[in-house]
Formats: structure tokens, C-alpha cells, sequence
């Protein structure tokens, strides 16, 4: 049967065309694609769980797909883990072998927390701990390519300003760019701190320094530190806890922020700053030079003369040098040099000549 007036083959309601709005379904409501406002916290909130236990990204993407009957690439949950600030980890390669993860003992994890050379103190020179989980790190895996901080949402800086001093390198690196030695360089770094009962007396202690003698640094009293400042304490402080010293001052009990030696230092360089000032202030008297001293004194005169003397009485001039010389205790070069030096001072008697001397 054929419609009345209407072609045959032919849908109603295009004119002769094919009409694709009939059969599209808007995105908005396209099953498996969008989520309703519930759905999406609920996937935000397994977005986070799962991250939180290091899940890779294409496993997550399985897990959600399946859980909530989506049918998402991978591509939509890498921008909605960017969008909530969470990491998209990559899943270990086939055949790359895991290493399974270590741990630092339950019991050493408080000592490792509160000290920033832990490891150094303790002689561990090719692995470093995280401060956030207590890994025990190979060199390199905590910060390449925040492989190690991933795990935890962050990056380096994210890391220093939760851990601020904590090591992210280990000895053994470091003696190896700066050509020390590893034993060296951990005892640097644990010389660089105090012990956490040191810092924990010391917090309690304004005067610390001053009741233990301690003249060559000021105790870092930020909780966990213990930095040794050797100078004033206002670098470290803005640089390792982003934090001013009045502020530091208050929340410590008013301690010292620049070390006895550097005070005396500093003492000293402003003594020596006001005497050059009042030196300078002053007029200048003259000073006693070289010319002061009669010209008869001087050594080329008196050599001089007894030459001339020599000379006088028949001598030949290179003997008459020569005994001077030894009489005067000096080289016979020297001795010719303040001669002819003599002749050239005795404007008013012109050097009779060599020549004639000899005559
Ligand atoms: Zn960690
Ligand atoms: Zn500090």
C-alpha cells in the first residue's frame, strides 16, 4: 500500500532526505557517557579511594567502567583526575620486574620523623626513607620523575613544605657529585642538626646556647628541624619554613637567632668601621718617608765615600770597590751600584772618569 500523495520509499517527514535528527540521541542523555550529579560524587569520591592505594589509571578506568556501567576511554578519567589534582599513575610494563616495596620498622618510624639526618646518623648511605610512608627509597626513586611522590598527590615542592630539611637524595649520590667522601659527607649532614632530644631541650630552653656554651650556631626550634645556623637564622628560616623571625621568635619563647661568633663578629667589624671613620675624620700629619733621613746616613753615601777615599789615596777603582765592599759587608755589585749612586748625588763635584781613575 501507498500513502496518498506521498512518494513510495520515502520517510514522511524529510522531503525526499534522510532526516538524522530523528534518530540522534542528545549527549546529555546518552546512557554510559554522562553522569547524573549523584553518579559524579559518587565517582570523584572512588576516584580518591583509588588513587589514595596507588591504582594505575587503565586499572581504574576498568574498575569504574565496570562498577558504574560506563563505557569511558581512558582519555575522559585522565582529564578527571587532572581536574580533582590526582595522580594519573601508568601501569607497570609487562615483564618489568617489581620490586616489592620495604618499609621502614614500626618502631624506628618516630625517630626517622622527628630527625632530618636520620639516615646519615644511622649509616644508611644508599637508601633515603619517605617521611610520608616510611619507604625505604633506592636512589633516585623519590624524586625522578616523582615516581615515589606520585603516590602521595605531590610533587617536590609539596613535599619540602610537608618535610621541610628531609633528604631526598642519598649520601652516596651526594659524595659522588661533590668527589667526598660518603663517610665525610654523612657526618656533615648529621653535624647539620642536633638530635631530636637536643632540639626537644632546647625548645624549652630559650638560652640554650648560652647555658651549654655553644658559640658557633643557634638551634633551629621549628618542630622536626634542628638546623645548626651558623650565621643569622633569617635565611633558613624563609627558606626551609617559609616563616619570619619575629613570628619564629614568638612561638619559641624569644631564642637567639644569630650565633656568639657571629655577634662578635659583626662587634668587631663595626669597631673597625668607626676607627677607619674617626682615622679618616681626622687631619693627616706627615709621616716620616724615606727622604726624612739625612742623606749623609745613608748606606750609598757612606759606601760612596770610602770609595772616593780609596780612590784619593792611589787606589784602583774595581780593588778600592772590593774592599769597601767587604768592609761594608755587602756584594761587590752593590757596592758599585751605591758608587756610581754617590757620583750621581755630588752635583757640585762632576764623576771623574773611569779612565782617568786608573791612570
Ligand atoms: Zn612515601
Ligand atoms: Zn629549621
Amino acid at each position: 500500500m501507498q500513502a496518498e500523495g506521498y512518494p513510495a520509499g520515502k520517510p514522511l517527514s524529510t522531503g525526499g532526505k534522510p532526516d538524522h535528527r530523528a534518530v540522534v540521541i542528545p549527549a546529555a542523555r546518552k546512557p554510559g557517557i554522562c553522569l547524573t550529579p549523584e553518579r559524579s560524587r559518587q565517582m570523584d569520591q572512588r576516584l580518591h579511594e583509588l588513587c589514595a592505594t596507588g591504582t594505575p589509571g587503565l586499572t581504574i578506568m576498568e574498575t569504574m567502567n565496570a562498577e558504574m556501567r560506563l563505557t569511558w576511554r581512558h582519555s575522559a578519567y585522565f582529564r578527571r583526575l587532572k581536574r580533582l589534582d590526582l595522580p594519573w599513575i601508568p601501569t607497570p610494563r609487562i615483564g618489568h620486574r617489581q620490586r616489592p616495596a620495604q618499609y621502614l620498622a614500626e618502631d624506628q618510624r618516630a625517630a626517622c620523623y622527628e630527625d632530618m639526618a636520620y639516615e646519615a646518623r644511622n649509616g644508611i648511605a644508599d637508601r633515603l626513607i619517605c617521611r610520608e610512608c616510611f619507604e625505604i627509597l633506592r636512589d633516585g626513586e623519590l624524586t625522578s620523575r616523582n615516581r615515589h611522590l606520585r603516590r602521595h598527590g605531590w610533587n617536590q615542592n609539596t613535599y619540602d613544605l610537608h618535610h621541610p630539611g628531609a633528604p631526598r637524595c642519598t649520601s652516596q649520590r651526594n659524595a659522588a657529585s661533590s668527589g667526598h667522601d660518603v663517610e665525610e659527607v654523612m657526618a656533615e649532614r648529621a653535624d647539620k642538626y642536633v638530635t631530636p632530644e637536643v632540639r626537644a631541650t632546647a625548645v624549652n630552653d630559650p638560652k640554650y646556647e648560652e647555658h651549654n656554651g655553644i658559640t658557633g650556631y643557634v638551634i633551629c626550634r621549628v618542630p622536626r628541624c634542628g638546623f645548626k645556623s651558623n650565621g643569622h637564622i633569617r635565611v633558613h628560616l624563609r627558606s626551609q619554613h617559609d616563616k619570619e623571625v619575629v613570628e619564629y621568635r614568638q612561638e619559641h619563647k624569644w631564642p637567639e637567632i644569630i650565633s656568639m661568633n657571629a655577634r662578635e663578629q659583626a662587634k668587631e667589624r663595626s669597631r673597625r668601621q668607626i676607627l677607619a671613620l674617626r682615622t679618616a675624620a681626622q687631619p693627616q700629619k706627615a709621616k716620616p718617608g724615606p727622604h726624612s733621613k739625612s742623606v749623609k746616613d745613608k748606606e750609598y753615601f757612606k759606601v760612596g765615600k770610602l770609595i772616593e777615599e780609596k780612590l784619593a789615596a792611589g787606589m784602583e777603582l774595581t780593588t778600592a770597590r772590593r774592599l769597601v765592599a767587604k768592609h761594608m759587608d755587602i756584594t761587590y755589585s752593590s757596592a758599585v751600584r751605591y758608587h756610581k749612586r754617590f757620583r750621581k748625588s755630588i752635583r757640585s763635584t762632576p764623576p771623574v772618569p773611569v779612565t782617568q781613575l786608573r791612570a
